[in-house]
Parts: C-alpha cells; sequence; structure tokens
C-alpha cells in the first residue's frame, strides 16, 4: 500500500478499536489507546494510537490528534522506563509500506532498547499472551 489512499476500516487496529479482536491494554484516555504490540522487537514493545482519527499514517492525522498521540507516547516512554530499566528507548513510527508501514492506522511504537538486544522491525515471533500482560501491568504501576 502506498504512503496515500483511503483508510480500510476493516484494519486491525480498527478491529481492536472496535473490540472486535483483543489487545492487551496499558493505557487509554480520551482520545487515545495504548497497547503492547503481539509481534515484539523487545521486552515492553507498546503502539499507541488515535481512537477517533481515521488516519492511515502522519500525513493523514490532524495537528490536535497527533499532539494527543504523542503526549500519550510520552507518558508511555516515562512509564516503560520507570518500570523496565531499558538502556534506551526507541520511539518511531512508518508511512507507507515502502517504509516498513504494514498496518494503516496512524501509530507510533514505543520499543525499549537493551543492549545487545533488539529485533528488526517486523522479524520477532508471537509474544507470549501472558508474558504480554505481565509486562503491562508492569509499565501500568508506573503510569
Ligand atoms: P507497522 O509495521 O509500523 O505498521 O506496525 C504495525 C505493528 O503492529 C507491528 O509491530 C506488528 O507487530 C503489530 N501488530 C500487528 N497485529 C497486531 C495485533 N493484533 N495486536 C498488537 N500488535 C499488532
Amino acid at each position: 500500500m502506498s504512503i496515500d489512499g483511503t483508510y480500510d476500516q476493516e484494519n486491525i487496529f480498527a478491529k481492536i478499536l472496535r473490540a472486535e479482536m483483543p489487545c492487551v491494554k496499558v493505557y487509554e484516555d480520551a482520545n487515545t489507546l495504548a497497547f503492547m504490540d503481539v509481534f515484539p522487537q523487545s521486552r515492553g514493545h507498546m503502539l499507541v494510537i488515535h481512537k477517533h482519527e481515521q488516519a492511515r499514517n502522519l500525513l493523514d492525522v490532524s495537528v490536535d490528534g497527533l499532539g494527543q498521540i504523542m503526549a500519550s507516547v510520552q507518558k508511555l516512554t516515562r512509564a516503560a522506563n520507570q518500570a523496565l530499566s531499558p538502556d534506551g528507548i526507541i520511539v518511531t513510527q512508518f508511512n507507507g509500506a515502502p517504509a516498513g508501514q504494514t498496518v494503516y492506522h496512524v501509530h507510533v511504537h514505543i520499543i525499549p532498547k537493551y543492549e545487545g538486544d533488539l529485533k528488526l522491525h517486523a522479524s520477532g515471533g508471537m509474544a507470549d499472551m501472558d508474558a504480554l500482560n505481565t509486562l503491562a501491568d508492569l509499565i501500568k504501576a508506573a503510569l
């Protein structure tokens, strides 16, 4: 899929927002939702999405919506730092398939980084759900 296009109501994150698919939720406010990535690149890999904006990527989202996403990103990055004590934290997002985007609902990755341990984007296996829930609880406790 290209960087331009129409929003697909059937994308995975739209289904999560409609509760048609489960997620391991970490945080939610009036406008944003954060949940654990099920194919994590590291321990504590989270995604932050907007709940109301039907935006495919950074180019489509409103400035206000982007601000709401980034406010939650900062909150969760701080919580991940406190809860998991990583050596660093990558905050990133991808726009269009050639850039690495696979889900076309705008989202930001929070990827704690531990020395010598980081999988490449879209290279990890599916996480154990109990382990994801434990990590989510640790991060929630630090919010
Ligand atoms: P991107 O490749 O930047 O579009 O990121 C999409 C991310 O969503 C990837 O890191 C996937 O591992 C992750 N992902 C895909 N399906 C799910 C799901 N059902 N729940 C949580 N994360 C998912």
